[in-house]
């Protein structure tokens, strides 16, 4: 005799029901019918079927709609009816097929007594999803002589979730893990390792509450509108629809104020049920990170900067400190891009190690470094040495050099980009490396800093209005100091920001793509000089013109040339152009011409700043020149270093062989001239002698014979 209580949808003490039977233990039928029970106990519905009329004998249900509509009510029309809270149209037709009373006859005549399916269910009209699973359990009544079957329904939404959660959700750095139920607008936020998802059914926040509530909290003003649009989920679904996950990433403010930077991911936990999981992670320090050196990059270095001003009284003990590598393309090109990397991420760390003691050092970007260190720290002779590099690899030895700019912190405040914007003007103030190679700001540079939009037009304007001078520096025959020859050299005296440099202007024109207009205007006055002074039979010398490589690309410019040659009006040995190695190395090969046609009509090449490059043998064995400049950087060392001395006259006599005249460049002092001079060399320019001067000072001396 067994008395079993039978659960009731809810518990009501005083409105239980029991069941009392009394079975048979040996027969074999009450013995699987009370296993089959058992296994039905956490159903919520369950229907007693006979299989052998295909009639339904009773329901059990908690679920109006799982009821029988009449006692004996045929199985299949029940099955039909239920089939209909099935949204997919496939799966109901399918489960119609599972149920019909046909097939369960069939299952059980090849010994299958159980079918099981699962499939998601409305659980009420137009309300949420449910995973069901329905199982049938089959056995023969031996008393009646007709199959029976059990019929019963369990609800495993919970458990069908927690099989799907991946893996990444237990990774521990994330912030946190929302899962939102798109079909009730609601969210749950758990930590990652904690996941629940029975209480995610169960949560009742609202999710487009809960993100308007982060919006106005953490997220800064100018993003607002970009994370509201993102989370929203009619984004989220579209986005879904077309990949797997969606990401985008969002400042936020984190509880001490400081804004980090939050990637969000949505993917679907089921996509049928809309259930979709967003994992925030705070991507803030891998996003400051420079792979490459592994240390910060612009960001990181900003956002470490403003910490510690923000925490110090006195700004003016800081400075920010800007690394240039001059020519760092040659190391790429030379050594390969392998070495380049290894390069740079020494630079780096011997920053990072320096005496400097910087307090943050980053790469900013290529080949540039910047740090903030203390003023008491720095040491300029000691950065003087820290600018030159050598670097040795498979007998190959390439000189690096360094230029820094800095910027000594005001009282007045300033965003940390403007910091490093005047480090790096500061340095594009040093033209000569080898003399100094560092450059404090100072306020007047601003002034002259040069926009590279508004160059263009400044440009076109400054030719119109004379701002641009073209000054003449002598160059001498190292024997007898007689001026020989001259180089036109453009200067820029703009209206409101004063003498501006052309080591400054010149590279920013060859960035814009502008340089052509403003060498042609060179070329011509140039021109214009030496055909006056040749007509009206005044003392002449050839003065050369610096050509930028972008010049051969210039038809006005190839055009001038072209008709330069065919001018009979004047001895053509009056013009001279010059070419650096480097623009020769960005001349293609079928330039060459032009340059032979020059020099055929008796106009003659200098090779200028030889030995600055990186493939001044290469540029002697393609390329024919009449006369090669030494670069001002080995004139610089003559005094202190034996081997520039054995380079000098080396390449001296080398060039000789080729019938190659030389002008040593940027001499400055007496032993400098007087090394040059005994050793051979043909003419020297350099402040030794002459500077740069403007035309009236150049044509005095001229006529003065000089
Ligand atoms: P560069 O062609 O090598 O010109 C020589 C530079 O060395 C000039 O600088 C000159 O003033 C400087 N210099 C000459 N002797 C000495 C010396 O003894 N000591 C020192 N410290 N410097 C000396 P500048 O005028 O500043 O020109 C810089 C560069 O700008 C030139 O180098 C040239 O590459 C370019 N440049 C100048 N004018 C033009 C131009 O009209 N067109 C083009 N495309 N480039 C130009
Ligand atoms: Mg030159
Ligand atoms: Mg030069």
């Amino acid at each position: 005799v067994c008395m079993e209580v039978i659960r009731s949808a809810e518990y009501k003490p005083d409105d239980q029901i029991a069941m009392m039977y009394i079975r048979d233990i040996n027969d074999e039928y009450l013995k699987q019918l009370d296993k089959i029970i058992r296994h039905a106990k956490d159903a919520f519905a369950s229907v007693t079927v006979n299989i052998s009329d295909g009639s339904c004998i009773m329901a059990n249900s908690r679920i109006a709609s799982l009821e029988l509509k009449d006692v004996n009510e045929p199985l299949d029309s029940y099955i039909e009816r239920i089939s209909q809270s099935i949204p997919q149209r496939e799966v109901r037709t399918q489960y119609r097929k599972v149920f019909c009373v046909d097939n369960l006859r069939e299952c059980l005549t090849q010994g299958k007594d159980m079918i099981q399916w699962e499939c998601p269910v409305y659980a009420a009209k137009g309300i949420s999803l449910r995973m069901i699973r329905t199982t049938v359990e089959m056995v023969r009544n031996v008393s009646y002589d007709r199959l029976e079957a059990l019929i019963y329904f369990s609800d495993i939404t919970e458990n069908y979730f927690s099989e799907q959660i991946p893996h990444m959700l237990y990774r521990k750095n994330f912030d946190r893990i929302e899962i939102i139920d798109g079909q009730r607008d609601c969210v749950r936020l758990d930590h990652p390792g904690i996941f629940a998802m029975e209480m995610v059914l169960a949560e009742e926040i609202s999710y487009s509450g809960y993100v308007t509530e982060v919006m106005k909290k953490f997220v800064p003003d100018d993003e607002k509108s970009v994370y509201e649009k993102c989370v929203r989920l009619d984004t989220i679904r579209k986005e879904l629809q077309e990949k797997d996950r969606y990401s985008f990433s969002v400042h936020q403010f984190n509880k001490k104020g400081e804004k980090c930077l939050k990637n969000y991911t949505f993917f679907y936990l089921n996509k049928f049920f809309d259930i979709i999981v967003a994992t925030v992670e705070d991507i803030t320090e891998k996003f400051e990170q420079d792979i490459l050196t592994g240390g910060y990059n612009r960001q990181g270095f900003i956002r470490h900067v403003e910490r510690i001003l923000k925490e110090s009284e006195d700004r003016t003990g800081y400075a920010v400190v800007f690394f240039d590598i001059k020519n760092f393309k040659a190391v790429n090109e030379l050594f390969g891009t392998e070495i380049g990397d290894m390069m740079l991420r020494k630079v780096y760390e011997d920053v990072r190690k320096s005496e400097l003691k910087p307090l943050v050092s980053a790469r900013e970007d290529a080949d540039h470094f910047i740090c903030l260190v203390e003023r008491k720290n720095l040491d300029l002779d000691m950065l003087t040495g820290m600018c030159q590099k050598k670097l040795t690899r498979g007998g190959k030895t390439l000189h690096l050099s360094v230029k820094c700019g800095i910027f000594m912190l005001e009282k007045k405040k300033m965003s940390v980009n403007g910091m490093i914007d005047r480090a790096k003007i500061a340095q594009r103030y040093i033209t000569d490396e080898f003399v100094q190679s560092y450059k404090i700001y100072d306020s007047s540079m601003k002034n002259t800093y040069i926009d590279k939009a508004t160059l263009a037009g400044e440009l076109e304007e400054g030719i119109e209005q004379g701002q641009f001078k073209v000054y003449f520096q002598p160059v001498v025959d190292a024997m007898t100091g007689k001026i020989a020859s001259a180089e036109s050299l453009i200067r820029w005296f703009h209206p409101k920001k004063g003498f501006i440099s052309p080591g400054v202007f010149i590279p920013a024109l060859e960035k814009s793509g502008h340089i052509s207009e403003l060498d042609l205007y060179v070329l011509d006055s140039v021109n214009e000089f030496q055909k006056k002074r040749y007509q009206s039979d005044k003392i002449t010398v050839p003065v050369s013109t610096n050509l930028s490589w972008m010049d051969f690309y210039d038809e006005t410019i190839m055009n001038w040339l072209e008709k330069k040659c065919a001018d009979a009006s004047m001895p053509s040995g009056l013009c001279r152009m010059e070419i650096t190695e480097t623009s020769y190395a960005a001349i293609e090969a079928d330039r060459n011409a032009t340059l032979e046609a020059l020099r055929e009509a008796g106009i003659l090449l200098l090779l200028d700043d030889f030995g600055s490059g990186y493939s001044s043998f290469g540029m002697l064995q393609n390329y024919n020149f009449d006369i090669m400049k030494i670069d001002m950087s080995f004139v610089r060392q003559i005094e202190t270093n034996t081997k520039t001395r054995s380079i000098i006259r080396f390449i001296i006599e080398m060039a000789h062989t080729m019938e190659i005249k030389i002008i040593a460049e940027g001499a400055e002092t007496k032993e400098q001239v007087e090394f040059l001079r005994d050793n051979g060399c043909d003419y020297i320019q350099g402040y030794y002698f002459y500077k740069p001067m403007p035309e009236e000072e150049f044509v005095k001396l001229l006529d003065a014979g000089r």
